[in-house]
Parts: structure tokens; C-alpha cells; sequence
């Protein structure tokens, strides 16, 4: 047990996690003093149980609180809402299915008195984690390391400490559906890495869908990376010097020699072949099109339909 005379909020996101919420709040007690710490809960639009667990656990234990959302907003955009409502000196955010060890919350809290602002975690490769998750989490990192305007390391995850300050910046930052682990990595600060072995999911079931992930990468790329939009310059650079060697050698045919270069084939594939392109690029400026759309639009993240505390400003 660490003992100081700060507050400590902890942010879990529970996306139909009622099976789970009653053990993680147990094992956090155990670890933290009831007076040092409060539990926010954000349920993301459950529709099992979760919420009502949380309001029984909310009148047992009065420093263990919710934010429920109008509907499921996604993990993302929970974190934002716990770090929105967090009244902590730090905020620690964590999953609810117990695979972030809360035994490292002790850890965390040392290095953060230490003086470091951000305290985060990176996840070693374990067999608890499933082939494809593994595999699909080193491409997305691998990717994102190369066209990107920050590094991650791989195995980053959401199980990290912020100090106030960091909070506060990220409470500011206007960017609609803001990737948390590119900001972090962004905006610089004192850090301090810990590496963990991740634990097998509690209960229940992975609630990050293949198109989940697929949405956050999107977002990881568009948000961090420009590079993507000088794919077509390039690419079409390219293209237009192996058509004018390839002109070259049509016109060389043609005047020294009595064939002629068959037409069909050769032109079927370029126009697919460009076509194809075409609609690759098209599709990579629709992604950031979009992007900018909804930062106009600028909706809210998330929608709060009832929650047990305030939100501060
Ligand atoms: N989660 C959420 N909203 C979602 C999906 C997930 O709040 O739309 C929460 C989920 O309840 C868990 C955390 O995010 O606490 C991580 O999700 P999960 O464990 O399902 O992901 P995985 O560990 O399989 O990547
Ligand atoms: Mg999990």
C-alpha cells in the first residue's frame, strides 16, 4: 500500500462487463486504501447488467462511481469520458477484464511521486493473447512506426498513469475521436515504461470486434500520418515513367522493325491496373476527408446519460 495524501482515479471502460466488475474492484481495493483512491466506471452502452452492478456498487461504496453512456461510443472514446470526470491528482486507466495487472498499480504510484508525468505500460508477447491479436498488433505498430510523425512501441497498451498536467491536456484537446496512445506518444513529458505480462481475460469475451480494430488503426494512421495522402504522387510518378519507356518501345517496334506489339491484352491491364490505383488513392483521400468532416461537424464524443458524479471542466 503506497501511503500520500493524493487522490488517485482510476478509469476502467466496461463495454458489457458485468461479470468482471465485482472482481476488479474487489482486487483494486485490496491493493489500494479506500481514502486514496476513486474507481470510475464507464459503461459504454452495456446492455447486459453492467450498469446495474456499478449503481449497487456506487451505494455500497460511495468512491466507487459511474459515467453510463446514451449508447456504445467505444473504448476510446470511455477513456475520454473517465479522464472528463477523473477529480484525481493522477488518472490511472485500466481494461475491466483484469488482463492489465493491478498488482502494477503500487509500481505506477511510486514512479509518479518520483516525478514522472506518464507512467505507462507495454505488453510482452504472451500466449495468452490470441495468434491473430498478436499478429495484427505488430503489423498495425510496424505500419504506424513507418509512415507515422510519432513511434510506438509495440505492445503499447491503455494501461497507463497520467499526472494531472497531462489530464488537463488532453481535456483541451479538441481533436474528435482523439487515439490516446499517439497523443501520449506526442506530447512528451517525463515517461517511465513498465513491461507486464498480460493476464487471460477474466471472463467473458474480447469486446473488441475485427472491425473495432480495424476503425482504431484507421484512426492511429489518419491521425498521426500524413504520408499516406503522397502515395498518389508518388505512385503516379512512377506509372507515367514506365509508360514513356514503354512508348519508347512501342516507337521502337514500330520504325525498325515489321511487327506490330499486340494491343488487347496490354491495354486491358494498364487500364486496370491504373484504375485500380486510382480508386486506392481515391479511397486513402476519402479517409482523411472524412476525418475532416467529422472534426467540423464536431459532435461530441460521447453522450453521458446518467453518471453517479460531476464532470469538471
Ligand atoms: N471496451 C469498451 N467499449 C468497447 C469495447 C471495449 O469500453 O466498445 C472496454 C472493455 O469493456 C474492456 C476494454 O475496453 O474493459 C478492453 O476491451 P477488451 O478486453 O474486450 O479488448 P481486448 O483485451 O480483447 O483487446
Ligand atoms: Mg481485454
Amino acid at each position: 500500500m503506497v501511503d500520500i495524501n493524493k487522490l488517485i482515479s482510476i478509469v476502467i471502460p466496461a463495454f458489457n462487463e458485468d461479470s468482471n466488475i465485482d472482481v476488479i474492484s474487489e482486487r483494486i481495493s485490496t491493493i489500494l486504501s479506500p481514502n486514496q483512491f476513486e474507481l470510475i466506471f464507464v459503461d459504454d452502452g452495456s446492455s447486459d447488467n453492467t450498469l446495474l452492478k456499478l449503481k449497487k456498487l456506487h451505494s455500497e461504496k460511495p468512491f466507487i462511481h459511474f459515467v453510463s453512456f446514451s449508447k456504445n461510443f467505444g473504448h476510446q472514446s470511455a477513456l475520454k469520458a473517465g479522464l472528463d470526470f477523473a477529480d484525481g491528482d493522477c488518472v490511472i486507466t485500466m481494461d475491466a477484464d483484469l488482463q492489465h495487472p493491478p498488482e502494477l498499480l503500487p509500481q505506477m504510484i511510486e514512479k509518479w511521486i518520483e516525478g514522472f508525468d506518464i507512467v505507462y505500460t507495454v505488453r510482452k508477447d504472451s500466449k495468452e493473447l490470441s495468434y491473430f491479436k498478436r499478429k495484427t498488433s505488430v503489423v498495425f505498430y510496424k505500419t504506424l512506426n513507418k509512415i507515422g510523425d510519432i513511434k510506438l512501441e509495440p505492445g503499447s497498451a491503455d494501461y497507463r498513469l497520467l499526472d494531472r498536467t497531462v489530464v488537463n491536456l488532453i481535456k483541451q484537446s479538441k481533436e474528435y475521436n482523439l487515439f490516446l496512445r499517439g497523443f501520449i506518444a506526442w506530447v512528451g513529458f517525463k515517461k517511465f515504461k513498465i513491461d507486464y505480462e498480460p493476464n487471460a481475460r477474466y471472463s467473458g469475451t474480447s469486446k473488441f470486434s475485427v472491425i473495432k480494430m480495424m476503425k482504431l488503426a484507421m484512426n492511429g494512421f489518419t491521425s498521426f500520418s500524413i504520408r499516406p495522402l503522397y502515395f498518389a504522387t508518388v505512385f503516379g510518378g512512377i506509372v507515367s515513367l514506365l509508360a514513356f519507356l514503354y512508348a519508347l518501345y512501342a516507337a521502337y517496334i514500330k520504325l525498325f522493325t515489321n511487327r506490330a506489339l499486340e494491343g488487347w491484352t496490354s491495354i486491358l491491364i494498364s487500364v486496370l491496373f491504373i484504375g485500380g490505383i486510382q480508386l486506392i488513392t481515391l479511397g486513402i483521400i476519402g479517409q482523411y476527408i472524412g476525418m475532416i468532416l467529422k472534426q467540423t461537424k464536431s459532435r461530441p464524443d460521447y453522450i453521458v446519460r446518467e453518471s453517479s458524479k460531476k464532470r469538471l471542466m
